[in-house]
């Protein structure tokens, strides 16, 4: 089994490092929070005391982090001057198409094998191990890549090149952040029309106007099957990450000058919605937007 090093055991980190664990890969944790340092010893990884340490014997290093910030100073500082050669960099953050691939190119200048892997899913599935992966990267690192993204998800694609693994991500994402907006509004028109949310369900979840967000993620309390509307809207994908990912999707459309005009109008709808106290709920909270 190879030796891992896994840095951020977050919400989304401390599941996947537990699986991995779970797996009987050794992995060696460092996070720059005490509790989520105790909480990933309790379920079996041994405990670094600096990034640098963590990486310094590490065949794969494994980072799933905040923000493209923190992944390129983690990068340019400790990990890229301390890992061995030939070891393998897995950056599983969700982060901005331009950062994944500078720092991969910073790894290329040391012969190292770099992969963008961000995931979906969310923290169920990253504690379930059902994440997907969608990866950018050389096609040997990809599968080099394979046994240990397996342990931690069911779905691992190969998207593209170094990037293309985030392009992946901020687009679904895009998709999902407008749809879900669509699937509200039309939910509440139906309402107002004088229809019935579950016969609005019946018949638009068999029609054209289906989509995941009616039918596996429903927006409306005790339509559709369990979902974070029947739990006031608590658990599930946070409207602040939403709102990160739509922005980052908005950073990638100027970068190669795309016109996103449905992406754009999501990404300010989700702003105004986290600006007005519900970052922390799950993003489908935004149908209480509609009224
Ligand atoms: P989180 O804030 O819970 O965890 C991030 C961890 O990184 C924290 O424990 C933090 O202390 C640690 N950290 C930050 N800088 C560090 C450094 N320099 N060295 C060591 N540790 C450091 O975030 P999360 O919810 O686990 O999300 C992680 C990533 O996954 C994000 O990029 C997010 O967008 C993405 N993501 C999250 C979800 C979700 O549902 N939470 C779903 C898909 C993707």
């Amino acid at each position: 089994m190879n030796k891992l090093a896994f840095i951020g055991l977050g919400n989304m980190g401390s599941g996947m490092a537990k699986n991995l664990v779970e797996r009987e890969f050794p992995v060696v944790a460092y996070d720059l929070n005490e509790t989520a340092l105790d909480n990933a010893k309790s379920f079996g990884c041994q405990i670094a005391s600096s990034a640098q340490q963590a990486v310094k014997d590490a065949e794969i290093v494994i980072t799933m982090l905040p923000a493209g910030k923190h992944v390129k100073a983690l990068y340019e500082g400790d990990i890229l001057n301390n890992v061995s050669p030939h070891t393998l960099l897995i950056d599983c953050s969700t982060i901005d198409v331009a950062t994944a691939k500078y720092v991969a190119t910073l790894a290329k200048e040391k012969q190292l094998a770099m992969l963008d892997a961000p995931v979906s899913g969310g923290t169920s599935a990253a504690s379930a191990g059902t994440l997907t992966f969608m990866v950018g990267g050389d096609t040997e690192a990809f599968n080099q890549a394979k046994d240990v993204l397996n342990a931690m998800g069911k779905n691992i694609i190969h998207a593209g090149e170094h990037g293309a693994g985030q392009g992946a991500k901020i687009c679904n994402n895009m998709l999902l952040g407008a749809s879900m907006i669509a699937t509200c509004e039309s939910f509440q028109l139906a309402q107002k029309l004088g229809l019935d949310p579950q016969v609005f369900y019946d018949i638009a979840s068999n029609a054209s106007g289906q989509t995941w967000s009616m039918t596996r993620y429903c927006p409306v309390q005790g339509v559709g099957p369990d979902s974070p509307a029947d739990h006031e809207f608590n658990g599930g994908f946070a409207s602040a990450l939403m709102l990160k990912d739509l922005n980052l999707a908005m950073k990638g459309a100027r970068s190669v000058s795309a016109d996103v005009p449905m992406g754009e109008r999501a990404a300010a709808l989700f702003a105004e919605h986290c600006d007005n106290g519900n970052s922390a709920l799950d993003f489908s909270s935004i149908i209480n937007k509609f009224t």
